[in-house]
């Protein structure tokens, strides 16, 4: 059986990378899908393993040797994920997920059209803006740009498959683990069991 794709699409402020590595952390059989950046690395980041952090021009020949399924430009950066080892590990059975602004996400909702679309949002739009003034690592006048990204991301949530509130962590990360599991529940997956030699 061929691995899940899921996609998590939620604005910068949103608390996202948290939830998702904790989902990551919960559900061993998941493989985290690592997208290339042109953006600069921040502290504690590790090339390979948050991000394949490339130049410019590296990201150029990603895009002219069709190596990503898609890619955006997001807030002065281009972010692309590499197509080659998410096919892999969807072909091997493994369920691959990916964290990536709404734009991408819509790109491969339409290349992958069974892709599982999920959108988190913040409990309140100040909780973005209070999140994003608190964490430290983005300069100021870059965050102007990420709420004005935010509002749009916003507009963009309703042609997600599942909407997840991220009031509390371990409700959210708990909520997507449950959509996990009522998507290999759903009967096109388990055709197999109904054979009558079963
Ligand atoms: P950050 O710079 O905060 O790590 O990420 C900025 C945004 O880029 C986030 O919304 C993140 O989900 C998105 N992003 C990360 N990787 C990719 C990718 O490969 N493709 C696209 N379209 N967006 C990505």
């Amino acid at each position: 059986m061929r691995g899940k794709l899921i996609v998590i699409s939620g604005p910068s402020g949103v608390g996202k990378s948290t939830v998702v590595k904790e989902v990551m952390a919960q559900c061993e059989t998941l493989q985290f899908s690592v997208s290339a950046t042109t953006r600069p690395m921040r502290p504690g980041e590790v090339d390979g393993k948050n991000y394949y952090f490339v130049s410019r021009d590296t990201f150029q020949r990603l895009i002219d040797e069709d190596q990503l399924l898609e890619y955006a430009e997001y807030v002065g950066n281009y972010y692309g994920t590499p197509v080659g080892p998410l096919d892999e590990a969807l072909a091997a059975g493994r369920d691959v997920l990916l964290d990536i602004e709404v734009q991408g996400a819509l790109r491969v909702k339409s290349r992958r059209p069974d892709a599982i679309l999920i959108f988190m949002l913040a409990p309140s739009f100040q909780d973005i803006e209070a999140r994003l003034y608190g964490r430290g690592d983005t300069a100021p006048e870059l965050i102007l740009g990420r709420l004005e990204r935010a509002r749009w991301e916003y507009t963009q949530a309703v042609n997600y498959d599942y909407l997840v509130v991220n009031d509390n962590v371990d409700k959210a990360v708990s909520e997507i683990l449950a959509i996990l599991k009522a998507e290999k529940c759903k009967a096109p997956e388990r055709l197999h069991l109904l054979k009558e030699d079963n």
